[in-house]
């Protein structure tokens, strides 16, 4: 990666008691591109996104969003400066609609801002979520919610989506549609960091893998270096490509 990357991640080590949960991970995140951290159950996945969105501070290394330190920054400051986390289990205002439950997002610290319903309608696009905005939440499928999720979190005018699992109990359409609002969300100038089990979905998206085995980086490479790269097909035998198999 040549241009300055969005998130720079930095010997980063977080113990859990006698675990080594992150154990100095380093990549980078180029802007308005889609990289993927895969790894078997247990690699250390979440806790990365924990400790890159500030849910807990690391116990070494350095996470840098466009050039800032935001290790150490709690959890509202790290929003703030637009980095965003889609949730697998949603949780909206059921009773509101879709669009106002986007709106939420975009007056997310900026109560009052003029571009409230500009930064709505782009989110709700995005997130294919304009046929269905007047919809009431609480009557949504689980894809509808989980695009309502994403969009949600790019209404707070996020330059970088962090989505764990994005596709876990979808079905095959809904797998595609949401892969395919990851798409739209990176070519509208989002980089997207992703945590997705669904192998052919991260293989088909990713501009750039990361891959993790017990707290530590493995590998890392285009999804073409990933699938080949023997420590890769190690880690996975016996986990989660045989399940997938
Ligand atoms: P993944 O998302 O890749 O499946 P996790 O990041 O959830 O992995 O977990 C990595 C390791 O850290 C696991 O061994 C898990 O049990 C442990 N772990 C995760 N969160 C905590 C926590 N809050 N307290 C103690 N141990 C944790
Ligand atoms: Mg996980």
């Amino acid at each position: 990666m040549n241009a300055v990357p969005i998130l720079a991640v930095r010997g980063l080590v977080k113990r859990f008691r006698g675990l080594l949960a992150t154990d100095d991970v380093h990549f980078d995140v180029a802007a308005e591109s889609i990289t993927s951290i895969i790894g078997p159950n247990g690699a250390g996945k979440s806790t990365l996104f924990n400790l890159l969105t500030g849910y807990f501070p690391p116990d070494g290394g350095e996470v840098r969003f466009k050039g800032r330190r935001i290790d150490r920054m709690p959890t509202h400051r790290i929003a703030g400066l637009g980095v965003a986390r889609a949730f697998q289990i949603a949780r909206p205002f059921r009773e509101l609609s879709v669009i106002e439950n986007v709106r939420v997002g975009a007056l997310f610290g900026r109560t009052g801002a003029r571009d409230v319903e500009q930064v709505t309608q782009r989110a709700l696009r995005l997130s294919g979520l304009e046929p269905i905005a007047r919809r009431r939440a609480g009557e949504l499928t689980v894809g509808q919610l989980r695009r309502l999720e994403i969009g949600r979190a790019i209404a707070t005018r996020a330059s970088l989506l962090l989505a764990d699992e994005p596709c876990a109990g979808l079905n095959p359409t809904e797998t595609a549609e949401l892969i395919d609002v990851l798409r739209v969300v990176r070519a509208d100038g989002v980089a997207v960091l992703l945590v997705e089990h669904d192998m052919p979905s991260v293989m088909e998206i990713s501009d750039h893998i990361v891959v993790l085995e017990a707290g530590r980086k493995i590998a890392e490479g285009t999804p073409a270096q990933i699938a080949c790269d023997p420590r890769v097909i190690e880690a996975y035998l016996g986990s989660d490509m045989e399940e997938q198999a």
